[in-house]
This record gives C-alpha cells, sequence and structure tokens, in this order.
C-alpha cells in the first residue's frame, strides 16, 4: 500500500518539475522588425506571378538568394526536373558544412492557373509571406544561433491537380536527398505557409508532432500571442512538412486553416497580409529557435492511436484490481 502511495507522489513530482520548466520565463528580447519583413513580401509579389520553371520565379529566386547572402548567409540551389521543369530549391546554410539541428522551410512558388482555379496570382499570402518571415528571421537572428538552423525554400509545393503536376515536389525531392546520418541529425522541422493574413489564426495542424507544435506554441503564450496562436487542431494537411515526417524526422505545418476566402484565386495580394501578423510569427520564431535550439530534443513521434487506446483499456482494466487491493489492505 505504502509503495502505491510513494509511487504516486513521485508521478506527480516529476510531472510538476516538467510542467514548470516549460513555463520557465522567456529572457530573449525579440528584434524581429514586421515591416521590414512585409517588405520582402512585397518585394516577390512585385516580380508577378511565380510559377514554377517561370523567369518571374527565376529572378525573384535571384532576389532571395542575393538578399540571404548579404546578410552572411551561404546559398546553395538544388536543382532538379519534374514535368520536364527545371525546378530548384533554394538552401541556406550558416557555413557550408553546417548540420543544423532545425530546418526552417517555406515554399516560394506560386500556383499556376488550374482547372478549376485561377492560380494564387501574386501569391502574397500562399507563397511570399513565409519566405518574407524566414528572410527577416535571417537578418535579425543572433550570430551564435545562425548555424542551429538551416533554411531552405521549396520550388513546385502547389501545383497539385494540374494535369501532369503533384503537390509538394520541391520538399519531397530534398528529403530525397538527404543521407541516414542527416535524417537523423535533424531535430525539428518547421514549415511557415500562410503566414499573413491581417486577421492571421493559427491552429495546431493535426499531422504535426504534438510535442513540437506544444513547444513552439507554448512561446506562442509566453509572449502573449494566444489570440493568433489558438489551442485548437484543425485540418490535417498535405505539405511541405509532410515528406519529413513520412522520413521519420519530426515536424509541425504552421498554416492558417481553414483557409482566407482568397486562397488560390488572383485576390491574394499584398493588402490581404499585414506587418503586424508577420510580426507575430517571426517573433515566435525568433525566440523558439533562440531559447530551445541548444537544448531541444529529438522529438518522439505521436504514440499511435491504437498505443493510446490500449492504454486507456489497461488503465481502465486495472482500476477495480487496485481498488479491490486498497480495500483488502
Ligand atoms: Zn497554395
Amino acid at each position: 500500500m505504502k509503495n502505491l502511495w510513494t509511487g504516486l507522489v513521485v508521478v506527480l513530482l516529476v510531472s510538476l518539475t516538467a510542467s514548470s520548466i516549460n513555463m520557465q520565463q522567456i529572457s530573449h528580447i525579440p528584434l524581429f522588425n514586421g515591416s521590414d519583413a512585409y517588405s520582402y513580401l512585397v518585394d516577390q509579389c512585385d516580380f508577378g506571378p511565380r510559377p514554377p520553371g517561370s523567369d518571374n520565379l527565376s529572378l525573384c529566386r535571384s532576389m532571395i538568394a542575393e538578399t540571404f547572402e548579404s546578410f552572411g548567409w551561404d546559398v546553395t540551389l538544388q536543382n532538379f526536373i519534374y514535368n520536364n521543369t527545371e525546378c530548384v530549391n533554394i538552401v541556406v546554410k550558416w557555413g557550408s558544412e553546417n548540420n543544423s539541428p532545425i530546418i526552417l522551410g517555406a515554399h516560394y512558388d506560386t500556383r499556376p492557373p488550374g482547372p478549376s482555379d485561377p492560380g494564387s496570382g501574386v501569391g502574397a499570402n500562399d507563397g511570399a509571406s513565409g519566405v518574407a518571415v524566414l528572410l527577416e528571421l535571417a537578418n535579425i537572428l543572433p550570430n551564435e544561433t545562425r548555424s542551429s538552423i538551416e533554411i531552405v525554400l521549396f520550388d513546385a509545393e502547389d501545383s497539385g491537380g494540374i494535369p501532369g503536376w503533384d503537390w509538394i515536389q520541391g520538399s519531397t525531392f530534398y528529403v530525397s536527398q538527404l543521407s541516414t546520418d542527416r535524417r537523423d541529425s535533424i531535430n525539428a522541422m518547421v514549415l511557415l505557409d500562410m503566414v499573413g493574413d491581417i486577421n492571421l489564426e493559427l491552429a495546431c495542424e493535426i499531422s504535426s508532432i504534438d510535442s513540437l507544435q506544444d513547444s513552439i506554441w507554448s512561446v506562442a503564450y509566453q509572449l502573449g500571442y494566444n489570440d493568433t496562436f489558438i489551442d485548437v487542431k484543425r485540418g490535417s494537411i498535405t505539405d511541405d512538412h509532410t515528406p519529413f515526417l513520412r522520413a521519420g524526422i519530426p515536424a509541425v505545418d504552421i498554416i492558417q486553416y481553414p483557409f482566407p476566402s482568397y486562397w488560390h484565386t488572383l485576390e491574394d495580394t499584398p493588402e490581404k497580409c499585414s506587418a503586424e501578423s508577420l510580426e507575430i510569427v517571426g517573433e515566435v520564431m525568433e525566440v523558439f529557435i533562440v531559447e530551445e535550439a541548444d537544448n531541444l530534443p529529438r522529438f518522439p513521434p505521436d504514440p499511435p492511436i491504437l498505443f493510446l487506446m490500449s492504454a486507456i483499456v489497461l488503465v481502465a482494466l486495472a482500476i477495480p484490481v487496485v481498488y479491490a487491493k486498497v480495500k483488502r489492505d
């Protein structure tokens, strides 16, 4: 009997310690500037629609690469052919031999006209917003934290359903090229997609890894952004984080869902986005990287539902047995 109570007390103490670690105060004051991020968003849209293989995308890619390089980062281009189209992922590292534990991603292409939609036009929110946040992050992150991250901007994310095309081709190719060692060295992949809407509301995307998501959402709450990073699970989305999940790499998709009404229309323009929304997401990512990168655990995969159900059944079966024993004692 005594042992049972001692065990319960230990479990209680361990859970209390764990939750107090989670709630430790943030010491880093964010430097992320939403207005600068917004100007990077407009710069991309100024090139016009940027579907895979287009001259507009090629010009935009050069601008993005030069901007990262001007902040001191190394940029390499990863070329691949899909549907007879030359596609290019942009890989950004702090030092060329860097094996950083965190990958930050966004797609930089825009959706061309589809069979039943006009495409996303200049793709201010769907495409440019995630890239804009990553450009500003690359500018303001303290030097000593930069080698913790690798930034990858994916091509060919958004052409699914168009004859000859599927979704998420840039990220699929990127993951296919990772060595086993490199896969094992990645603790977290965080994807930013459609994070610029004026009325930004980010629910917890269902296919993402819970523990990684919790870690980011808890930073958002400590910064007071509960209205933007909401504590609701919503939508299981095929996106550039999906190939990472399939490869066993913990990944999270930070995305607005349900999608805004102008999604995949020509109305996806810079006026639909705001510097404030980009700043909220940018600050959360900045603090997450500065405060968590060094002691980031390898986030475990979510337990399969069958395992959870068996655990619940076992506990339910054990209760009457324990109760009977307690009564006897
Ligand atoms: Zn899209």
